[in-house]
């Protein structure tokens, strides 16, 4: 079925090891509705085949728009879009149509994507943006995937942002790939936004995070917190 949607399970690490101290600070600030938003920088990278662009900003804006809805709702946490590019540059087929799961980190390792690579930011630094690299075509039925937390950007698949393609066009795939790269597994609860599968225009996946969700997606170094509102000013930070 071309249009099921399969997101790919993510490299899950170290989930155990440092999350009940980290745990116990986000829910310290969770709980505190005085409290800012953290703070999660997404960059966009647009890839072009010979026919142009595989798609626009204008295209994306919704599952981006979605994705800070979500995880702004269910994580307190605010997706600020640093920039939308475009590589105008006809990509190679082994960029434009990746692999997915452990072929995309071998492929990965291989230099198979080295093309949009190397447009990344730096990687590995704290509050680094995750990277959504616009593909055009995924192989199998993946329409999205992400290496987890050993990576800095994710992939999507040009037929989610195409609005007029309602069997494909699915916001969600997105913020789910956000979430495999702030380094959560996958959850068996459909209506979770970490459920494996979604299938559009009727079978979505949902958006709800549980507690633990929300505290991994806080407790990581893609994700800066934010101030409290009560604090000095000289204390305040601008993000
Ligand atoms: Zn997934």
């Amino acid at each position: 079925m071309r249009n099921f949607g399969v997101t790919a399970k993510a490299a899950v690490t170290d989930l155990v090891a440092g999350g009940a101290h980290l745990g116990e600070l986000v829910s310290d600030r969770l709980g505190d509705r005085q409290g800012r938003d953290a703070v999660l920088r997404v960059d966009v990278l647009i890839l072009s085949d010979r026919s142009g662009p595989l798609c626009t900003e204008h295209d994306v804006r919704p599952a981006l728009e979605r994705a800070d809805a979500i995880l702004r709702e269910q994580a307190g946490i605010r997706v600020r879009t640093v920039s939308v590019r475009v590589i105008t540059e006809p990509a190679p087929a082994r960029a434009l149509d990746p692999r997915a799961n452990q072929r995309l980190l071998l492929d990965d390792i291989k230099g198979n994507t080295e093309f949009f690579r190397r447009h990344l930011p730096p990687a590995g630094t704290i509050g680094a943006p995750v990277t959504v690299v616009v593909v055009r075509d995924i192989d199998g039925r993946t329409t999205g995937c992400s290496l987890g937390m050993t990576a800095d950007w994710v992939i999507c698949q040009r037929s989610l942002f195409d609005a007029g393609n309602p069997a494909g066009y699915d916001e969600t795939v997105l913020a789910h790939e956000l979430g495999h790269a702030l380094n959560l597994p996958h959850h068996s609860d459909r209506q979770n936004l970490m459920f494996p599968s979604s299938s559009p225009p009727q079978g979505l996946r949902g958006t709800q995070l549980k507690p633990w969700q929300r505290l991994v997606l806080n407790a990581n170094r893609h994700t800066v917190p934010g101030v409290r509102t009560d604090a000095p000013p000289g204390q305040r930070t601008e993000l």
